[in-house]
């Protein structure tokens, strides 16, 4: 009897082990197909080094959207994609002399996604609201720009269910999406001020499902352009 217990227990525990993995094993169950195979897509983790972004209970943006970030390229790599970060850790990109440390950053950053080889980027961010009732992700895309608003709008499809969120996809007038030619949009992946997203943005495991349902988003998008 005893040494039934134990084995139900190391089943339980081995199942309990599999859900804890869920998104990661479904990023390696990608890597068999491939889907994304032969697309560059670049990650801009907003913020980092002098710039934290919104900030809220002593968390910093900049760290969210940087581990959400680190989650995606794992997902988007183990689907095929070659990735490029504008930035793997905590720093900006603006060199030492700038006299607009935030213009001479975000200038950087615009350069590195205008490379002519990057199929799409994804600029990643967390939003602030007075209004702490506000929640959920919210996806801007270019102005004037078929594709980029297709690529919000398959993208705010997967992480709608996720986040709870009610929004359409928006306009952004934003210098990442202004300053760009290459197929971009800038994700806010939840808001800081709401008590309830700020949780789950900081849980690993949101992040991985956040990364995964950007992937799937992503890979919508391309399915359709096919
Ligand atoms: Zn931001």
């Amino acid at each position: 009897m005893k040494k039934i217990g134990c084995i139900g227990l190391v089943i339980l525990a081995i199942s309990m082990l599999f859900l804890a993995l869920e998104p990661i094993s479904k990023a390696i169950a990608l890597i068999g197909s491939q889907p994304l195979k032969g697309t560059v897509i670049a990650i801009d983790p907003g913020h980092g080094g002098y710039d934290p972004g919104a900030r809220k209970s002593n968390v910093d943006e900049d760290l969210l959207n940087l581990q959400i970030s680190l989650k995606l390229k794992e997902v988007l790599t183990a689907a095929g994609a070659m990735v490029i970060m504008t930035r793997d850790a905590d720093y900006d990109l603006a060199p030492e002399a700038a006299d607009n440390i935030k213009k001479a950053d975000l200038k950087e950053r615009a350069e590195v996604l205008n490379q002519d080889n990057i199929t799409l980027f994804i600029s990643i961010h967390g939003n602030i609201s007075f209004d702490q009732s506000c929640h959920g992700a919210e996806a801007y895309y270019r102005i004037n720009d078929e594709n980029s608003k297709n690529l919000a709008t398959a993208i705010l499809n997967r992480l709608r269910p996720l986040t709870d969120s009610r929004f359409q996809p928006k306009k952004g007038d934003f210098y990442l999406l202004n300053q760009t030619t290459t197929l971009g949009v800038l994700i806010e992946t939840g808001f800081l001020s709401n008590a309830s997203d700020l949780k789950k943005l900081q849980d690993p495991q949101y992040q991985e499902d956040l990364a995964y349902g950007i992937y799937e988003g992503i890979n919508d998008f391309l399915k359709i352009l096919q």
